[in-house]
């Protein structure tokens, strides 16, 4: 199967390798160095505050986005939940789950938050802001120097789930003054599910010092203490771990997060590029590099996932609920190449011609 979902993603040689082999013993010096060695890998990929503080959960990056509310948010705060798609349903289910006070924009599907979206919000109470930077169910990438600019000028702790953009799209975390920066492992990272990680600012580390949260598995506090010396509190997915590592250390020899966001966007924008004539249409107002999501015309986007799939061996992401007739997505990252690219274009190309795709 050639695979353009967004996650799990085609993966690397060098994260394949770790696949293959037994799972080692964990509470070891050399697990601990590891570990420590990622966290500073993330940090400068996510070009964090010197004084800010990885932590690794064992679980999807939906855990980390849960940890972030649960831990580092309370019923004294006032929050602004970013909600545009399913992923920003996701925090506002949260934010109701963990009874923090909480108000939402909704931007309309495929649609770009504007700045006169933010205005009314300006010199109030609020406290917090949530945001999905690449909304993966439809495609919008959020204008993050405009929310930045809102939430530093109002003194606002700000909340980055970059799970789909983190290692796409150029993030700066201390430039951007984000508090909190979550990914996972299966997007960009292009290793199997089972890790999500929070890299955490001085003032998010206060406040997870500060937290009442009682919750044992997704604590932060007790993260955190572990982390000191390079460890988790409970068994990680350590084969995750490892290969997150091998890729990391890869990322950087091949030039660090500038080439790698650099190679995602050059991917991108070849398909993009080379799209035209299809009877496709760019669904969302602005995107990431690490998807594309297109409408269909007169067909079902549904029925085109699945043609791909049985006919041509390609995955492509379908879409759920109201948009799975009419949208599908095409994933930029992983293990990609301008090859695989022309091939998904080839048999979008021949179902255009045979009218299935129309
Ligand atoms: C994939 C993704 C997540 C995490 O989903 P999981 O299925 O829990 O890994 C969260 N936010 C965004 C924006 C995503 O794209």
């Amino acid at each position: 199967m050639l695979n353009f979902t967004v996650g799990p993603v085609q993966s690397f040689e060098e994260v394949k390798r770790i696949g293959a082999q037994d799972v080692p013993y964990f509470r070891t010096s050399e697990f601990s160095g590891l570990l420590l060695e990622s966290e500073e890998l993330i940090k400068e990929f996510a070009c964090a505050q010197e004084d800010a503080r990885c932590v690794f959960l064992s679980g999807s990056g939906t855990a980390s986005m849960e940890a972030a509310v649960a831990n580092l948010l309370s019923d004294k705060d006032n929050v602004i939940v970013i909600n545009g798609g399913s992923f920003g349903e996701r925090f506002v289910e949260l934010c109701k789950r963990y009874e923090i006070p909480h108000t939402e924009i909704r931007c309309a599907s495929g649609k770009a938050l504007t700045c006169d979206r933010l205005r009314p919000f300006e010199k109030k109470s609020y406290t917090a802001l949530l945001v999905n930077l690449h909304e993966t169910s439809t495609g919008v990438l959020y204008d993050l120097p405009m929310i930045s600019r809102f939430c530093h000028d109002n003194g606002i702790f700000l909340v980055v789930d970059a799970v789909s953009s983190f290692l796409a799209d150029e993030i700066e975390m201390e430039k951007s003054h984000i508090d909190v920066l979550l990914s996972g492992s299966q997007k960009a990272l292009g290793c199997p599910p089972g890790i999500s990680f929070l890299v955490l600012s001085r003032r998010a580390l206060n406040r997870a010092a500060d937290s009442r949260y009682k919750g044992l598995y997704l604590n932060l506090q007790s993260a955190l203490k572990n982390m000191e010396r390079g460890q988790t509190p409970y068994t990680p997915a350590v084969g995750t771990l490892l290969q997150i590592h091998a890729r990391l250390l890869k990322i950087r020899e091949l030039g660090g997060v500038k080439t790698e966001v650099e190679r995602v966007r050059k991917l991108a924008k070849h398909f993009r590029e080379n799209m035209c004539g299809l009877p496709l249409d760019i669904y969302s107002e602005r995107m990431s590099n690490a998807m594309t999501a297109v409408s269909t015309r007169k067909c079902s986007a549904y029925e085109i996932f699945r043609i791909l799939k049985n006919e041509y061996g390609i995955w492509v992401c379908p879409n759920g609920g109201e948009l799975a007739e009419k949208v599908f997505r095409i994933g930029h990252i992983g293990n990609l190449t301008i090859a695989d690219n022309n091939k998904l274009l080839a048999a979008l190309r021949e179902l255009a011609e045979k009218r299935i795709l129309r």
